[in-house]
This record gives structure tokens, C-alpha cells and sequence, in this order.
């Protein structure tokens, strides 16, 4: 009888790849998850209970068939597993790397609901497209036929990127512009290496262009180009640019040297990891090596700051964040990592000023949870009297993004948004108020997340497609 390989989940505990050590990781910038060898990936992949109403599918935004590629992964089947798994994912190996998975497929897993501890849902999947790659199995796209049909991507993020891929499997021309050197978006020079390390997103960028995909890199469009332009030169235009503006501090003295955007120190530190020349790391303006760092926010954004200037050797490094631990919106897993390399939280602390220029400290009032505001999230509160100052000679505002004013950047005042500045687009075609032009990812949402821009970029692909099926080609400035 054939050995039963599925429901192992009883007799076998949930494990991780190996995560290296805090004091060995805190010192590169190299992923701190090693991969599975090939029989745990499939011992793990086998304490599935391979559900009837699987909630890991429902709660991946890509809807991923988890089941089933975690049976065919059980049995060995890695070449199956991979070709399923790319059906509905297109970076199966970084969403692997940087889902939430706690919040979304693993999160949801019934034997983390009945207290057997989650399959490790990304953990398989990073394994199963990183094996792809290893194997050859990862070819560039050749489509069937070419199409005469071209279209402009603004953004070389996740959301673009994806797109990319499926219209140029339909035989669709593709040209993707960005203002950056290279292509990635945020996966380039937002997520440290430690979290995505960057030889796997060059690669898929390597994949897309020898698949026909033209790059126009170092193009900012509002300025090397127009946005009417690019309307010109294409049968449809997909916008995908992110959301980059930074929301600000107030307060005395928060336009002193040393305090920096955390985006600004975060892609400096991406790009000298690149081994490209940064005149502000070098200088010191944008480097933590040997400074009193305080970090300024309690996303994922400001837990990669405080995890990137531990790397580059600061002398300490705090976070402020308003709220507590169990209200903060960065991952809890993203905490631990950063505790475990020796960062501080102060919890429940908001600063209200800075002293020095350049600055020495930041004037920080505690703060206490109150009623609940109307969203039902607990009010931070100001503590009289309780005000202390943290030194500090360089502090990261990390506290969140918000877009760019785009029509008036691009000179198209037809171009709806919302009263949030975010893209307003259709919610299943994702074209927006000018017609033949969608919009995807964080500048339709707001900052989100890689595995929703995706999502849309894939969806906003398909929509264009119909477009073109439907015989509406020509939509050029109409
Ligand atoms: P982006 O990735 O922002 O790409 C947009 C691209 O458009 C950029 O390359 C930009 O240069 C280009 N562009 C913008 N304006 C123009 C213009 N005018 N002309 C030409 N090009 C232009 N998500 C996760 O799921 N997991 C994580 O662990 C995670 N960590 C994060 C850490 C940080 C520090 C940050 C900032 C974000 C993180 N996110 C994470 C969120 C995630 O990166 C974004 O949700 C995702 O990248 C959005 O994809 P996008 O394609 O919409 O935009
Ligand atoms: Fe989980 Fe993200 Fe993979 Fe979906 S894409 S299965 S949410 S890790
Ligand atoms: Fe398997 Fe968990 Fe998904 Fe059920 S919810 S199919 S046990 S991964």
C-alpha cells in the first residue's frame, strides 16, 4: 500500500528553515532563513490536512492552490508543483520570502487554528520556485504568437512587473519605464537584503527582458518624459507607480541635519549593498556605523530601518512607537528578529521635538492608550509631565507613505483620485477615469502589500487583454 505522505501533521511539529543566529546574521545583509532540504520540504509539505474548504486559498490574495501543491511537493513532485504554483503566483519565491504569511495564508491554516502549529505555507512555496530556478525549469516567456499591440507600464515595482509578464505571454509589446536604474520597485530598493535578497529579484528582471520586455530605466515620466507621451506611443497604459511621498514630523526643531527619510536610508543602503558609489553613505549623512539611532514608527518599513543600522554597525538603536507591542502594524515575527539583533523598543513614546542641529536627542512624551477612536483602535494619549529626552545623532521618520499629487505632476487634471490622492480605478478592470489607462498596486491602495500588487498587476493585465480582444486597440490620448 502506498505510504500515506499528507496528514502528517499529528506526528510531525511545524518547523522553519534554519534562521541563523542574531550575532552572526546582525553583521550582513544576507536572508536570515536558509531553504529546506529537499525530505523536510516534503515532510513539512505532508502535515497538510488537505482540506475540502482550504482557508489558506481563500486568505492568499492570489488564491494560490496551496493543497495541491503542497500534496505534489509531499510526493516529490517539485517540476508539478512548480508549474501549479506559477499558474496564479508570478515571484512564487518572494511572496514566499515576504508575505505577512501570519496575517494571511498560515494565519488562517486550520492546524494553526487547532494548536498543531501552521504548515509553513511560505517557506514551501519559496522552496518550490527557488528549486524551479536551480533546475532550469524557469524559462523565458515565448509566447505563441506576437501581437501588434504595445503597452506602456509606468513602474518597475511588483505591480508592473507582474503585468509585464502576463501581457507578454499573450504576445502583447511591452515597454516598462521607471526613474530608477533598475528595475524591482520597493523590492529593490525598499526591502533590505536580509528580508529579499536581491540576486532573486535581478534574476526575474534578467527573465523579463529576455522575453521581450523593453526597459526604459533612469526615466522619470513628468520629466524625461511625458505622461501624454507615453499615451501617444501606446494602444494602453498601466500606471504602477507606488506611493512614495513621506508623511513628516512637526515640532521643534524637525528640520535638523541628521533627521532622514526612512525611504532615503533604506535605498542608500540597498544601493551600496549594490556596490554602486553613494556619496551620502560614504559621507555619513545616510549611515548608521557608529551612531545613536533612534527610529521614528512601528510599521515593517521602520523594522527594516532599525534592522538595516543594527547591520551597518550603529552604536544603539531605538524605535519610538505610540501605540504598545500588540498595537503596532509591523509583523510580530519582524520584532522578534529585530529584539533578537538587539534593537529597543520604547513602547507607548512619540516624540514632539528634536534638540541640536545637527541633532543630539529627541524630546519624546510617553504616551497611554485611551478609548478607542472610530475605527475601534485605542487612542494614544499623552502623558503629562513624564517627558524625557533619548539621544540620538541620527533619526529615521519612518511613519508611513503617502502618493505623489499625479495629476499635477503629469499635467492630466482628467486623471481622478481620491480625497487620499491614490488612483481612483475601476475595482476589477482597474482602468481608471481616462480611458485605456489602469492603474495598479500601492498607488491604487495606498502602501500595501507586494502579493495585492500582484494581484491587481495580473487582473489589470487581463483587463487589457479583453480591451484588445474587444477590438479597442487604438485608445491613444482619445
Ligand atoms: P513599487 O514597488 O513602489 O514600485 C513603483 C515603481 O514606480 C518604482 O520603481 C518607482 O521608481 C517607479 N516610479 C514612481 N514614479 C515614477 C515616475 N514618475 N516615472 C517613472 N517611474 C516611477 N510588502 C510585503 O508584502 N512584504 C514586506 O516585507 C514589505 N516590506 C516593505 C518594506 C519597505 C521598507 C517598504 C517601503 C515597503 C514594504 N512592503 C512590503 C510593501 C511593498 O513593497 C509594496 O506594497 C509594493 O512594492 C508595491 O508595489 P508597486 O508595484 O505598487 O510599487
Ligand atoms: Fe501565502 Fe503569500 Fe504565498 Fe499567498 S502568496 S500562499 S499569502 S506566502
Ligand atoms: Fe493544508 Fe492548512 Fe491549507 Fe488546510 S488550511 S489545506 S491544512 S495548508
Amino acid at each position: 500500500m502506498a505510504k500515506q505522505r499528507m496528514l502528517q501533521f499529528v506526528s510531525v511539529t511545524k518547523q522553519m528553515p534554519e534562521k541563523r543566529e542574531a550575532d552572526q546574521r546582525a553583521h550582513d545583509f544576507q536572508e536570515i532563513y536558509g531553504e529546506f532540504a529537499e525530505a523536510k520540504a516534503e515532510e513539512q509539505a505532508g502535515r497538510c490536512s488537505q482540506c475540502g474548504v482550504p482557508y489558506c486559498h481563500t486568505h492568499c490574495p492570489l488564491h494560490n492552490n496551496i493543497p495541491d501543491w503542497l500534496r505534489l511537493t509531499a510526493e516529490g513532485r517539485l517540476e508539478e508543483a512548480y508549474l501549479l504554483s506559477q499558474e496564479t503566483n508570478t515571484f512564487p519565491e518572494i511572496c514566499g520570502r515576504i508575505c505577512p504569511q501570519d496575517r494571511l495564508c498560515e494565519g488562517n491554516c486550520v492546524i494553526e487554528q487547532s494548536g498543531h502549529g501552521t504548515v509553513t505555507i511560505g517557506a514551501v512555496e519559496k522552496y518550490i520556485t527557488d528549486t524551479a530556478w536551480e533546475k532550469g525549469w524557469v524559462k523565458p516567456i515565448t509566447p505563441a504568437a506576437e501581437r501588434p499591440e504595445s503597452v506602456g507600464i509606468i513602474g518597475a515595482g511588483p505591480g508592473g512587473l507582474a503585468a509585464a509578464d502576463r501581457l507578454r505571454r499573450a504576445g502583447i509589446q511591452v515597454t516598462v519605464y521607471d526613474r530608477h536604474d533598475r528595475a524591482g520597485g520597493l523590492l529593490t530598493y525598499g526591502i533590505p537584503g536580509f528580508k529579499l535578497e536581491k540576486d532573486i529579484v535581478l534574476r526575474r528582471n534578467a527573465q523579463l527582458e529576455e522575453s521581450g520586455v523593453a526597459f526604459v530605466l533612469n526615466c522619470a515620466v513628468g520629466q524625461d518624459i511625458t505622461f501624454a507621451e507615453i499615451r501617444e506611443k501606446h494602444d494602453a497604459v498601466l500606471i504602477a507607480t507606488g506611493v512614495y511621498k513621506s508623511r513628516d514630523l512637526q515640532g521643534p526643531g524637525s528640520g535638523a541635519r541628521g533627521i532622514v527619510r526612512a525611504i532615503d536610508y533604506l535605498t542608500v543602503s540597498n544601493r551600496q549593498n549594490f556596490g554602486d558609489s553613494v556619496p551620502e553613505f560614504d559621507s555619513g549623512e545616510l549611515n548608521a556605523a557608529g551612531r545613536k539611532v533612534v527610529v521614528i514608527g512601528g510599521g515593517d518599513t521602520a523594522m527594516d530601518c532599525v534592522r538595516t543600522a543594527v547591520r551597518q554597525g550603529a552604536e544603539s538603536v531605538k524605535c519610538l512607537y505610540r501605540r504598545d507591542r500588540a498595537n503596532m502594524p509591523g509583523s510580530q515575527r519582524e520584532v522578534q528578529n529585530a529584539e533578537e539583533e538587539g534593537v529597543i523598543f520604547e513602547w507607548l513614546t512619540a516624540p514632539q521635538g528634536f534638540a541640536g542641529d545637527p541633532v543630539s536627542g529627541v524630546m519624546v512624551q510617553r504616551m497611554r492608550l485611551g478609548a478607542p477612536d472610530a475605527t475601534g483602535r485605542q487612542r494614544p494619549e499623552v502623558i503629562e509631565g513624564a517627558d524625557y529626552v533619548e539621544e540620538a545623532d541620527l533619526v529615521i521618520k519612518a511613519l508611513g507613505f503617502e502618493p505623489e499629487d499625479l495629476p499635477a505632476l503629469w499635467d492630466e487634471p482628467a486623471l481622478e483620485v481620491t480625497r487620499w490622492g491614490t488612483v481612483k480605478a475601476d475595482f476589477r478592470s482597474h482602468e481608471t477615469a481616462l480611458p485605456g489607462v489602469y492603474a495598479v498596486g500601492d498607488i491604487v491602495r495606498g502602501a500595501s502589500l507586494v502579493v495585492w500588487a500582484i494581484r491587481d498587476g495580473r487582473e489589470a493585465a487581463d483587463a487589457i487583454l479583453e480591451r484588445f480582444d474587444a477590438g479597442q486597440a487604438s485608445v491613444a490620448a482619445e
